[in-house]
């Protein structure tokens, strides 16, 4: 057997792992259970628009995302979105105002009234919650600043990487840096100016200042590179179905057969991980992961003629709080980021329908969908007239939700992990749900299967029967 590793899932998470482990020479096979890599990376390019149906644009929040476009021999291939597309609009008032990009124009911006601006005055002075009670980001922001700096501001931003609801999601999960400016730094405002110089150190940044960026063809370029570079170890079509422990590796089952590697990482969704059946010497349960919710989401690209946009959609595109009351979660000006979105003349625009908020919206016919969104941006942005490109993806089950509690799916996988020496966790149910995030749980994945691939095997040879 070698020391073969099995990877499941050709995301981004396992290409990132699959790409490392092999560069280090060890035999690597990735299974995928669809016909395509990329997982929610899904890019098209058709008629002069590029379609982004998964994430848009990748963060570098950490060293290790450039390093991973550079080993990939993808430098020349990235694109910087226009740097003129900075701003960022969140509806107030039934119209998209701009955030304010600087902390004195914080104070002259009409997003939010006296009173939220001096809640965030108040906030250094305010004292840190020490009792180690999990709280939501929205009792969270409720604490430390007011109703309305929650429900014109957070609840959009939590649209926008979630699609989630703020009054369920974890602080301490989804958002871990807001909860460690808390504790290190006792406030928010302090720790955002005291915790540049630390972060700095590490090299990590913060995700409003990280750099943004994709491919000049899009997302996509990355998992299809990545995946060239596998070559034949590379299974498509190929699900896992079962997993039974050896005396001292893996056997794993597809519909094709059995094949024996010394690890298995999964990279895989956490839905499907609770539907794999698992034989190990001791006893493991995955059922538990079948509760991770994942909202569904429709992303409806449209495209329209320059002159029927009356809003200049020169930023990187708005949010929309609940309380405004409109059908679209977010919409990002894909074609202001990046122009060679859309043929000249013509701008492509975005948006995301569902999630926790409207999730019944997200499974809406495509036609329905367009005239849906539409609608909203003829309000928002003054759009006449019909798109000149119209397309949309259903994911039925989106992004998991980092809900209060989600503590109990990291442990257990950190206890599998353990209990079954060999099997290996990575990916967005476990590491964060940004697609660098992805990457980086898939490089640090890699380096930890090389460690234990390096220690003898502390296992005994044991038959599971199977
Ligand atoms: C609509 C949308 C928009 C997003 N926008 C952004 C954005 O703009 N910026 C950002 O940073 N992030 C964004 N994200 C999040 C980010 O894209 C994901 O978190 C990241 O791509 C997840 O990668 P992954 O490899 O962990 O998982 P996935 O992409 O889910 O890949 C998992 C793969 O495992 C396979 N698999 C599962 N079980 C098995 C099995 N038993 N056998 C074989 N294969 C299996 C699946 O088929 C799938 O291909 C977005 C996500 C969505 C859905």
């Amino acid at each position: 057997m070698k020391k073969s590793v099995a990877i499941i899932g050709a995301g981004i998470t396992g290409l990132t792992a699959a790409f490392y482990l092999k560069r280090a020479g060890v035999p690597v096979t990735v299974y995928e259970a669809s016909e395509r890599v990329g997982g929610v990376i899904q890019s098209l390019r058709q008629d002069g628009y590029l379609a982004e149906f998964g994430p848009n644009t990748l963060l570098e929040t950490s060293p290790k995302i450039g390093q991973l476009v550079r080993d990939a021999g993808l430098t020349a291939r990235r694109l910087d979105p226009d740097p003129k597309a900075e701003a960022r609009y969140v509806v107030r008032y039934g119209r998209p105002i701009a955030m304010p990009g600087s902390p004195l124009g914080f104070f002259f911006t009409k997003l939010f009234t006296a009173k939220a601006k001096l809640a965030v005055l108040r906030e250094p002075f305010i004292q840190p919650r020490r009792d180690g009670v999990e709280e939501s980001i929205a009792q969270f922001v409720v604490r430390r600043f007011n109703q309305e700096f929650l429900d014109h501001a957070i609840d959009a931003l939590v649209a926008g990487i979630y699609a989630g609801n703020p009054y369920k999601l974890s602080l301490t999960h989804a958002f871990p840096k807001l909860k460690a400016l808390e504790d290190n730094y006792g406030s928010m405002i302090k720790g955002q100016i005291l915790g540049a110089r630390d972060r700095k150190k590490s090299g990590e940044v913060a995700k409003d200042r990280a750099p943004k960026f994709s491919f000049d063809e899009g997302l996509q370029v990355l998992p299809d590179t990545l995946a060239a570079n596998l070559g034949d170890a590379l299974k498509l079509n190929a699900a896992v179905t079962r997993l039974a422990q050896t005396g001292d590796g893996w056997r794993a089952t597809t519909a094709s057969g059995e094949v024996e590697h010394r690890v298995v990482i999964y990279c895989g969704t956490a839905y499907r991980l609770a539907e794999l059946q698992i034989a190990a010497l001791k006893p493991v349960d995955l059922a538990a992961f079948a509760e991770i919710r994942y909202p569904p989401v429709a992303s409806v690209i449209l495209g329209f003629r320059r002159e029927d946009v009356a809003h200049r959609c020169s930023g990187f595109g708005m949010l929309i709080p609940r309380v405004e009351g409109f059908k679209v979660l977010g919409t990002i000006f894909s074609s202001a980021l990046f122009p060679n979105r859309a043929p000249a003349g013509y701008l492509t625009l975005t948006s995301y329908v569902g999630g926790e908020r409207q999730p019944e919206l997200a499974s809406l016919p495509p036609e329905k969908l367009f005239s849906l969104v539409c609608e909203d941006l003829r309000v928002l942005l003054g759009v006449r007239g019909h798109p000149t490109f119209a397309h949309s993806v259903f994911w039925p089950r989106a992004i998991p939700q980092y809900n209060v509690g989600y503590g109990r799916y990291r442990d257990l996988m950190t206890e599998i992990e353990t209990k079954a020496p060999g099997l290996f966790f990575a990916g967005h149910a476990r590491d964060g749900v940004s697609l660098s995030d992805s990457i980086v749980s898939g490089s640090n994945v890699a380096e930890r299967v090389e460690k234990a691939l390096a220690a003898p095997v502390p296992y005994r040879r044991v038959q599971t029967g199977s």
